[in-house]
């Protein structure tokens, strides 16, 4: 994993002197990245996908061999050897994995064009593109994520319609949060609807309607889903 924990890790070993052999592996086409201002300033047009880049001349004089854009698959302890895609295989003495996060998906929605996750820049560059049509907005989750997308799309003038299956957005903070969180939401003039959950996409080709969960429809043009996300480990089963 070459993102922050991964970079992270490779620059500590350096700094504490280890001098052998050292290998970053990414199945992401860039070097690593800050994923925090995609939500905010790449969704709101303040900055360019350049800027996000982490520690660039660091990363670029780091003695590693970097192997950017090649995924691990799976890994056999017996012999320490990882196995890469592209049909490479690589041995190892120590391992450290950093594979991160990656999205939890609403299983039965249709492929609609207009129906969005964010979690990589190319997520975030997407969705900024179609920020730029003017689409009325519905995120659904108001944890984190959800909730910055809103307030983003508010900050480019979108109307916004943000839907949470729970009592309140950022519940697993508690009540007090909840409730701060929601009058902020209000405040900034978005459609908040807790207890609620989508139910279904539809339209010819790309998002037009979504069916929530209490039965009432929505016209939309543009739904981003932020659910959550679970450990990127499902490749160490293989
Ligand atoms: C939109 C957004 C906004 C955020 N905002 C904030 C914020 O404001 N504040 C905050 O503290 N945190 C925020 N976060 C969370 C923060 O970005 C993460 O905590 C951080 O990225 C975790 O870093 P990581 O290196 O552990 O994992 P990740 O960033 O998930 O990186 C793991 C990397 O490993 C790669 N990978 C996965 N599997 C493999 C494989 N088999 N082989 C090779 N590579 C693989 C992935 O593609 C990825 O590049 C945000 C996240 C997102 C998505």
């Amino acid at each position: 994993g070459a993102s922050l924990a991964g970079i992270n890790a490779a620059e500590t070993l350096r700094r504490l002197g280890y001098d052998g052999r050292l290998v970053i592996i990414g199945d992401e086409p860039h070097a690593p990245y800050d994923r925090p201002p995609l939500s905010k300033e790449i969704l709101q047009g303040k900055w360019t996908g350049e800027r996000l880049s982490i520690r660039p001349d660091e990363f670029e004089a780091l003695e590693a061999d970097k192997l950017i854009g090649i995924r691990a698959q799976a890994v056999d302890m017996s012999d320490r050897r990882l196995q890469l895609s592209g049909g490479d295989s690589l041995a190892f003495d120590g391992l450290i994995i950093a594979t991160g996060s990656e999205l939890r998906r609403i299983a039965g929605l249709p492929e609609l064009a207009g129906l969005h996750y964010l979690r990589t820049m190319e997520d975030a560059l997407a969705i900024r593109r179609a920020f730029d049509e003017s689409p009325r907005v519905l995120v659904v989750g108001a944890g984190f994520i959800g909730c910055e997308v809103a307030a983003s799309a508010r900050a480019v003038g979108l109307e916004v319609t943000l839907v949470e299956p729970l009592a309140s957005p950022m519940s697993p903070l508690g009540p007090e949060v909840g409730q701060t969180a929601a009058a902020l939401q209000h405040d900034n003039g978005v459609d908040l609807r807790c207890g609620v959950s989508l139910a279904g996409l539809e339209g010819a080709g790309r998002v037009e309607r979504a069916r929530l969960s209490d039965d009432s429809i929505l016209d939309t043009d543009l739904v981003v889903v932020g659910v959550g996300v679970r450990p990127a480990t499902g490749w160490l089963d293989s």
